[in-house]
């Protein structure tokens, strides 16, 4: 019998690593209260959903929760293996970049500038790699695999992690392929790792983006960035991506560059219905869809 310990199920709460950390949560709601005070007549009604019972346990929030303890079951076991992957990919690119050029000796150069550019680097391909494979998962038969996510009719920030263990694995992939290829590529160029400034460069705009209220954009709360609309999704943005009429739109996660660029943007004014239905976990989990619905 295996025995996976509770903390490990409830990392996604307890973990301040995780989007979905109480303390993140509870600063999103915070963000959500400073925003209604501006304009408490038309807003209060966001902020007190939050206080009902039935917003944060309902059929569709219930699917949530169990979809994150499968995966927090299924996953346990291979906690490791996303970090071995990167250090496999790190390695392979590291190894093939030797066979196709010569050293470049550029380990003198090595320095604050050298890691600012390669967090800056990690950071727009991480955020590039997501949007693309974000945009696959609406293709054809890998959106069988994404409707999971799109099948929840109330948003909550722990919507987030409604995700199929299939998606959850691809973006695992994506992740050991990004951090491992760049990191890889860092090493052959200077000689040197680059793990103290990554691992600050990108807890910064983790925390920059919690703070911004990553976690506003599972909930019923239509924050917008005002000028900064057209840089950064916005909670609203990614509300209508979840709505009916609203999913070839917003595509990207941290950075609305993306969106722009290949035209899948629509800032935050546009507001549409999300789901309604409700169809039981096991056909979603097993991919059976009827044509209908
Ligand atoms: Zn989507
Ligand atoms: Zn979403």
């Amino acid at each position: 019998m295996i025995n996976i310990p509770t903390e490990q199920l409830l990392h996604w709460l307890t973990d301040p690593g995780q989007r979905t950390f109480w303390g993140f949560v509870a600063s999103a709601y915070l963000l959500a209260l400073i925003w209604a005070l501006f304009n408490w007549q038309e807003r209060a009604h966001f902020c007190l959903r939050w206080l009902k019972a039935d917003y944060w346990w309902n059929p569709s929030t219930r699917q949530d929760y169990a979809i994150i303890l499968i995966n927090a079951l299924l996953f346990a076991l291979m906690g490791t293996a996303t970090l071995l992957l990167i250090l496999y990919v790190a390695n392979a690119v590291y190894e093939l970049l030797g066979l196709l050029f010569k050293p470049l000796f550029l380990a003198d150069l090595h320095g604050t500038i050298s890691l600012i550019l390669f967090a800056l680097i990690l950071i727009l391909a991480d955020d590039l790699t997501r949007y693309a494979l974000h945009r696959a998962l609406h293709w054809r038969w890998l959106w069988p695999i994404h409707r999971f996510h799109h099948n929840a009719a109330v948003l909550t920030p722990f919507t987030f992690l409604r995700v199929h263990p299939l998606e959850k694995l691809l973006y695992q992939w994506r992740t050991a392929f990004v951090y491992g290829g760049i990191s890889g590529s860092y090493f052959f160029l200077f000689g040197n790792h680059a793990q103290p400034m990554t691992i600050f460069g990108i807890s910064a705009s983790v925390l920059l983006f919690n703070l911004l209220g990553a976690n506003l954009r599972h909930s019923q709360v239509p924050i917008q960035y005002g000028k900064a609309e057209q840089w950064f999704i916005s909670p609203a943005q990614h509300q209508h991506h979840h709505s009916v009429d609203g999913s070839r739109y917003n595509f990207g996660s941290m950075l609305a560059i993306w969106d722009r660029m290949f035209s899948s943007w629509r800032d935050g004014t546009h507001r549409a219905e999300l789901p309604s239905h409700n169809i039981p976990l096991t056909d979603q989990l097993l991919l059976r869809y009827k044509k209908t619905s």
